[in-house]
């Protein structure tokens, strides 16, 4: 039996230097962090071990002459004037990919600003999710977020449209979503301007998981439970290997996985983008050692 870590899961360099800004800031005193830094609970424990609070947003709102660190995610400017009020620190671990974003989406909401025109700047995300908060605070909170295709009826096609993306989504959704509107803006009476925002480093790593899953026996998918990405990739997975299985960590592998894994050749594990390395290395060392 051989035991593969999958090279492309894990974290996205976004995230990476997040944790890795968080590491070295915290070397220098207090530090608190604005939501999960990741979506994965063990790592989060980790750097909570080290020092690393998380807070929400009332507690930012009564903190003061902090030191708090943004994560990879991004926040709307609301967050920066709450920080500036309090006398805190902002330690910017914003991913760059997204503060390109958002500057796009805030130089568009201004050139479209008191003109009339009935423009609508729409972005294609989940609904909540914090990179997408970031990106309507862009538009003081103006902006529309469809979650899928079926959404579409919230818009008005007689008005001029400016579609970005979350960065995280599926570029074949956000391309089914492009032709869509096409379509119902057949008879071509305004504008629409499309911009496919999704991050490059995660457009292709469902084939590349794909490949990954397929190419194995067993697969191991390693995954916080609350992480929605997690489970959206654990599901690509299964569809090419009905052989796989999801743990949150070496804890959740019964004796029963291990045996199935031991009964194979190549056992291949893997996970989400919040999945940490030294999280897939643990199922690793646990599954290899098994019977040792
Ligand atoms: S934009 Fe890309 S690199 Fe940055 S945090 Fe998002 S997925 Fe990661």
């Amino acid at each position: 039996m051989t035991v593969t870590i999958d090279e492309n899961s894990g974290f996205c360099f976004g995230v990476t230097t997040a944790i890795e800004t968080a590491e070295r800031e915290l070397k220098k005193g207090s530090l608190y962090c604005l939501g999960d830094i990741v979506h994965n609970g063990q790592e989060v424990e980790r750097l909570d071990k080290l020092g690393l609070e998380t807070i929400d947003y009332d507690d930012l709102r009564t903190l003061r002459n902090a030191r708090v660190l943004l994560r990879a995610h991004g926040e709307p400017p609301s967050t920066y004037h709450i920080a500036k009020q309090n006398g805190i620190e902002i330690i910017d671990a914003s991913c760059p990919v997204v503060l390109h974003l958002q500057k796009r989406i805030r130089d568009t909401y201004q050139s479209l600003h008191g003109k009339n025109t009935g423009a609508q700047i729409v972005i294609f995300g989940k609904k909540g999710h914090a990179e997408v908060i970031g990106l309507e605070g862009q538009t003081n909170n103006t902006a529309i977020v469809i979650e899928s295709i079926n959404d579409l009826d919230k818009l008005d096609f007689s008005k001029p449209i400016y579609l970005f993306s979350q960065t995280t989504k599926s570029v074949e959704e956000f391309e089914a979503i492009v032709e869509e509107i096409k379509r119902r803006k057949a008879k071509g009476e305004s504008l629409f301007e499309y911009h496919n925002t999704i991050c490059r480093n995660v457009a292709n790593r469902v084939k590349r998981l794909q490949e990954f899953a397929s190419s194995n026996d067993v697969v191991i998918f390693v995954g916080g439970q609350k992480s929605s990405n997690a489970k959206v990739l654990y599901h690509h997975c299964l569809e090419v290997n009905s052989c796989t299985l999801f743990v949150s960590s070496e804890a959740d592998i019964t004796q029963d996985i291990l045996e199935r894994c031991h009964r194979v050749e190549r056992v291949g594990i893997c996970g989400a983008t919040s999945t940490p390395k030294w999280l897939m290395e643990n199922v690793k060392k646990h599954i290899e050692n098994y019977g040792i």
